[in-house]
């Protein structure tokens, strides 16, 4: 039987151990902290949760209680400490973090199969033919293992910055004022085109520069060693994929070229966003059979298309300023913004190109990614992604193929998600029901209530997943 190495003592990490040592694996667990601190995490105890203290929803039928309820039937350990450690928080699980942690730890010093070790890994070794390592460590990985991690993925395929641009109620677009095209005509019109006149394009453009930024956290800059190479992240940015390396110095270096907000790239010239994500060349305005002179593109969000993403528009101004700037957008004036543009850090890798079902580097199969790292969001889903890890380790470790959490379920289906989407323009994704097989139309069509929809869509899910856990070779 092989050693199992884990690199994480926050969420996955933990989890994926405990998973591991249970089904009878010796494991090295490896935690940096509080030798080496991250920029958000204050302690040095195990699964200390950064921010909020919630769990999500607990109501019945919805995404994040079947998440949970798969995991509970699983046996994930760190649930089982979150659930004991709950304090009052009407339809959510939200738990007293100190509590919780402590218990983590409780349970990590009572396996006599887990070696803890208090220091920060700095190298992978992929050809280690008596280890299966399983790399958790999450959005701030520290900047050695991100090099090394880039070593063995390409440096393109990890991404530093998380970054989302808004959307907007499809129900508030002033439709009078917008088009549907396809620049020059080719493939089908799927985008809404907001057209800018000159003088419109010059109002927008002085709103945006001048407009109140969040304030950047110092350690929202990208460490040293991370600026050498370009991710291919952007989140809805019409220029994912750019592979260009900034000559800019690492002081200055804030963002990759791919994903600059919106009001950076305004700032370098008056022309360069006509010229980046907001150029008009071959989307002629029916209104005037002529390209205006700008123009900003929304992209259908969701199946039901009833809202819209601005292409390209992630940016890092207050909310209420981007509430007020781009209500100066053609069509968008009395525009109802579902989310707002943000941009934070975040670690993670370009799992669809990367990782196999049962979370393998696919040119590495000995390594395995897990966690906030491997492209899942949240607390609840990084610990599943853990629980998921070491239980395919143990499978690996002692001889075994693993067999993937079934895609019907919602651990399945998070999964599925990271591995299958497009890697161009791969996100983080929380559980939502836009990730688990959808009904059949019949179904969808006689089941009015979308509550009920849901609910057999539960039914289902929790159905494979009894069936896995009992059978996971099947
Ligand atoms: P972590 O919990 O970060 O664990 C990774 C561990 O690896 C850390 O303990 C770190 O010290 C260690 N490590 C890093 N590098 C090394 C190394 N080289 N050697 C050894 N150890 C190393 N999700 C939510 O659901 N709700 C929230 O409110 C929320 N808030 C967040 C706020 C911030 C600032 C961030 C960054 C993320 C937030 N998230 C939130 C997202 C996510 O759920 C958490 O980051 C979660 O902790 C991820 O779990 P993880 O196990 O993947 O990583």
């Amino acid at each position: 039987t092989k050693r199992i190495k884990v690199i994480g003592g926050g969420l996955a990490g933990p989890e994926a151990a405990l998973q591991a040592a249970r089904l009878g694996c010796e494991v090295d667990l490896y935690e940096m902290r509080p030798t080496r601190s991250t920029e958000a995490h204050q302690t040095g105890d195990f699964a200390e949760l950064v921010c909020s203290n919630s769990l999500k929803s607990e109501s019945e039928n919805t995404a994040p209680w079947l998440l949970k309820q798969e995991m509970r039937r699983a046996g994930s350990i760190l649930l089982a400490e979150a659930d004991a450690s709950a304090v009052p928080a009407g339809h959510a699980l939200a738990v007293d973090r100190v509590e919780f942690s402590r218990r983590v730890a409780e349970r990590i010093a009572a396996e006599p199969r887990i070696t803890v070790h208090r220091e920060e890994v700095l190298t992978l070794d992929e050809n280690d033919p008596n280890t299966i390592t399983i790399l958790a460590s999450g959005p701030l990985t520290s900047p050695a293992l991100a090099a090394e991690l880039q070593r063995l993925t390409g440096r393109d395929q990890l991404a530093f910055y998380d970054s989302i641009s808004p959307i907007v109620d499809a129900s508030t677009i002033n439709i009078d004022r917008v088009y549907f095209a396809a620049r020059y005509d080719k493939g089908t019109a799927d985008y809404i085109n907001c057209p800018f006149t000159k003088e419109e394009y010059d109002t927008f453009l002085d709103a945006l520069i001048s407009a109140e930024a969040v304030p950047a956290k110092s350690w929202e800059q990208i460490p040293t060693q991370q600026t050498s190479g370009a991710p291919f992240v952007t989140a809805s940015s019409s220029r994912v994929g750019s592979t260009e390396a900034s000559p800019a110095t690492p002081e200055k270096l804030h963002y990759f070229e791919g994903c600059l907000p919106i009001e950076e790239t305004a700032r370098r010239g008056r022309d360069t966003l006509r010229f980046g994500p907001m150029k008009p060349v071959g989307l002629t305005d029916p209104k005037t059979g002529r390209w205006p002179y700008a123009v900003v593109q929304l992209r259908q969000e969701n199946l039901r298309a009833d809202s819209y993403n601005l292409v390209g528009f992630q940016n890092h101004l207050k909310f209420g300023e981007q509430n007020r700037v781009l209500k100066l957008i053609p069509g968008l004036e009395n525009a109802t913004f579902l989310r707002y543009g943000q941009i934070h850090r975040n670690t993670y890798i370009n799992a669809p190109t990367l990782l196999t079902e049962t979370l393998q580097l696919r040119a590495h199969p000995s390594i395995m990614i897990a966690g906030q790292l491997s492209g899942v969001e949240g607390y609840t889903e990084s610990i599943a992604s853990g629980m998921l890890a070491g239980r395919y380790a143990a499978s690996l470790a002692q001889g075994n193929a693993p067999t993937p959490a079934p895609r019907a379920s919602a651990n399945g289906s998070l999964t599925h998600y990271i591995t299958h989407a497009e890697g161009k323009r791969f996100q983080p994704a929380n559980i939502t029901f836009d990730l688990l097989i959808p009904l059949e139309e019949e179904l969808r069509k006689k089941i009015r209530d979308k509550k009920e929809r849901h609910k057999l869509q539960c039914d289902r899910a929790l159905e494979v997943w009894d069936k896995w856990l009992t059978a996971p070779t099947e």
